[in-house]
């Protein structure tokens, strides 16, 4: 038991140091908590102690509250057990005589957050890793250390709301404009911040009259069905968590703490058995793998060139130069570099995310170039040129010469192009990789990594661990047309088209989707993608699974009269500027049938995600990736895939596989054969088997 160092700071001040050893963040569990409460009970019988201050010794992180893995662990029992000694021993901070103060240095999260929000002062660093807040409501759960409690009365309703529903983690910033702390302190002088405050002992003051209790309590009464309403709206009643947090935190303000605390205890013991809160869990264990640097000890990539300023290449040079890549970025056309340039200038001017200076720094990493130049000494190179064989081919063959040592990775953005044709354009295929990223850049997180039949397994290594160091989540996937995500997803956007051929009222079919879970509806998805780069996709897809992809020929018409989405104004809807959006009613020409206009919601939605799934099932079939858990996470990550049902894989798993057989056999016949169900999940029906074991 040594996870706390506590000192005693000019003879009076006591010093509680986070440091669990082996490991770089500080975490709860029976153990740790056990040892936090001996420390609190010694304190609170010392009479010679005059203030206590909580810091963390580890570089990124100040407190990760409560260890997942227990919630995973535990009974019912022992998790009743564990939530009720977390909040006593929060209790015991909150209750101590002698002022307290959180000094706050990298992440702060869940029971971490919920530590600091039992102090009586909170301070942090501005530095990038402090991130402070609940995000218990994206794990399906709420903050039940007091979270939901203390939150409202220290900021107002309002914003706690804000807060623990949208799971927020803000910066210091961000969160000294919500009240979650009191200052912003430089981490050399953290401590003595902290140290100067307790020592002045005066509580700072809090504006706002929505923080006092009666006119919060009123306040409260008044917005809940307004508030009740808009979470089922946004939820779609999905996520429980969500809807359950909204109401503790609007109760709180009417109760006593211990009756809130009560409340807490026993909302946390019901969403952890929902089906929700297991998904999203299980889904955050997944990206803690993929996280996990299994390759450290690699040299970090310092040097990247990207081919081609586009949409893609100048949005990865941007993310690239954020995390401290030097990156050399080369297009054929002056004009379009400089297009490139201004977007990568545009997103540095975000100044909720950079410093003046972070964004300086990231355009000084940028030298533009609009010729030949060598590259021999950079790590790596990244195309990101146009989606069209020949002009990669040329590229690659290029950079035989351009970039010859033979360490230097070479790597392109291809949606659905053959790595293996790409890379036999080289002398040397075997440093030849895919590192697919997905549309936004600095918005997506997952990134694929594409293993060809020639590429070296140390490229492929090599490029895992490239994804990882600038933060993002890499899977490998094989080399084969659109390889997992677009792969998957172009079927069902697919679909969505035909339906609309045949007479569905693009509203329904978008709204059918949103209420299954998706984030956004196909028909919306293909004109933000932009239905000419949907098509080149699609394209490449056909070629090789021509015979079950049915594309419907609207696209096609679509792009002859310029509706290419989103970015030229019309798509399936008309974008006017601004938050105005509405179904574009020059596509009524378009149609062929009215046959799918009697479909209702429940069937549009059963189309279009067995489909989705039954090529899901066929990836693992074909070992896109190595396994099922490997597909949901990719679908979840890289298209936003319904999180609360796990992934396709396991929603089949729960809509019954024998039932989606059946489901695909009856539509196959009256809707096409391209539904036909995969071997794969006619076999695993036959034998009553699923996708997953628990
Ligand atoms: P884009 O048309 O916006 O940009 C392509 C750029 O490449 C243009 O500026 C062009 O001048 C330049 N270029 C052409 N030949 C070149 C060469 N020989 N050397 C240097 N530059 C050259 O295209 P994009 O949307 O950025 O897509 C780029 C690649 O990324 C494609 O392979 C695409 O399939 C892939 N991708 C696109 C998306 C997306 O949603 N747009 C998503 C993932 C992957």
């Amino acid at each position: 038991m040594n996870n706390i160092h506590r000192e005693i700071v000019d003879g009076k001040f006591c010093v509680l140091k986070f440091d669990q050893p082996g490991t770089k963040a500080n975490l709860f569990n029976l153990e740790t908590l056990t040892e936090l409460d001996g420390h609190l009970r010694d304190i609170a019988s010392d009479y010679s102690i005059k203030g206590v201050v909580f810091i963390s010794a580890k570089e990124r992180v100040f407190h990760a509250g409560a260890d997942l893995r227990i919630l995973e662990k535990m009974n019912i029992a022992g998790l009743k057990q564990f939530l009720t000694l977390g909040q006593e021993v929060f209790g015991r901070i909150a209750s101590l005589e002698a002022p307290t103060v959180a000094a706050i240095h990298g992440a702060c999260l869940g029971g971490g957050c919920e530590l600091a929000l039992a102090c009586d002062y909170r301070i942090a660093t501005p530095d990038r890793v402090t991130k402070i807040g609940l995000p218990e409501t994206k794990l399906g759960i709420l903050p039940a250390w007091g979270g939901s409690t203390r939150l409202p009365r220290l900021i107002g309703v309002t914003q706690a709301l804000k807060v623990i529903l949208g799971g927020k983690t803000p910066a210091a910033n961000q969160a000294l404009r919500y009240g979650m702390i009191d200052a912003i302190a430089p981490r050399e002088l953290l401590l003595s911040v902290a140290l100067g405050m307790i020592k002045g002992n005066r509580l700072p003051h809090r504006s706002g009259w929505l923080r006092l209790p009666l006119p919060n309590r009123l306040y409260s009464r008044l917005i809940a069905p307004l508030v009740r309403s808009r979470t089922l709206r946004e939820t779609r009643g999905h996520y429980p968590a969500v809807l359950k947090a909204a109401e503790i935190v609007m109760a709180s303000a009417a109760s006593s703490e211990k009756e809130s605390l009560a409340r807490e205890r026993l909302a946390l013991l019901e969403l952890i058995e929902t089906d929700a809160c297991k998904n999203l869990i299980r889904l955050f264990f997944m990206g803690e793998r993929v996280r996990k640097s299994e390759g450290a000890g690699m040299k970090p990539v310092e040097r990247v060139a990207v081919m081609g300023a586009g949409v893609m290449g100048s949005g990865i040079a941007a993310w690239m130069s954020s995390r401290g890549v030097r990156v050399i970025l080369r297009d054929v056309d002056p004009k379009f570099l400089a297009k490139g340039l201004e977007r990568i200038r545009k997103s540095f001017g975000n100044r909720r995310v950079f410093t003046e200076k972070e964004a300086r720094d990231g355009m000084d990493r940028i030298s533009p170039i609009a010729t030949e130049v060598p590259l021999d000494h950079v790590d790596m190179v990244i195309e990101a040129a146009v989606e069209k064989m020949e002009a990669k081919q040329q590229i690659f063959a290029n950079l035989d010469r351009q970039a010859s040592h033979i360490d230097t990775l070479l790597a392109t953005n291809t949606s659905a192009l053959s790595l293996a044709e790409i890379a036999g354009a080289t002398k040397n295929p075997g440093r030849v990789v895919g590192i697919h990223f997905f549309n936004p850049v600095h918005k997506m997180q997952l990134v694929e990594v594409v293993a060809g039949p020639q590429t070296a397994p140390e490229t492929v290594q090599r490029a895992v661990q490239f994804v990882r160091q600038i933060g993002k989540l890499p899977v490998v996937v094989k080399d084969s047309p659109g390889f997992l995500v677009n792969r998957i997803l172009v079927p069902y956007l697919l679909e969505a088209g035909l339906l609309f051929e045949a007479g569905a009222r693009i509203v329904d079919i978008d709204e059918a989707m949103l209420d299954f879970g998706m984030p956004m509806g196909p028909l919306r998805l293909i004109d933000e993608v932009g239905v000419d780069i949907a098509t080149d996709v699609t394209a490449t897809l056909a070629a090789r699974f021509g015979d079950r992809l049915r594309v419907p020929g609207e696209l096609d018409q679509m792009v002859s009269a310029g509706w290419l989405g989103r970015k030229s104004g019309r798509g399936f809807y008309v974008y006017s500027g601004g938050r105005k959006i509405v179904p574009h009613a020059g596509m009524d020409t378009l149609r062929r049938s009215h046959t799918a206009n009697a479909l209702d919601s429940s069937q549009l939605q059963q189309r279009l995600s067995l489909l989705l799934a039954n090529e899901a099932v066929r990836c693992l079939e074909e070992h896109i990736v190595a396994d099922a858990e490997t597909v949901d996470f990719a679908m979840v990550m890289g298209t936003g895939f319904a999180p609360f049902r796990g992934g396709p894989l396991r929603f089949v798993d729960v809509f019954g596989l024998s039932k989606a057989v059946d489901e695909l056999e009856r539509l196959a016949v009256k809707a096409g054969p391209h539904f036909t169900p995969s071997p794969l999940l006619k076999q695993l029906a036959i034998e009553g088997k699923r996708f997953y074991e628990d």
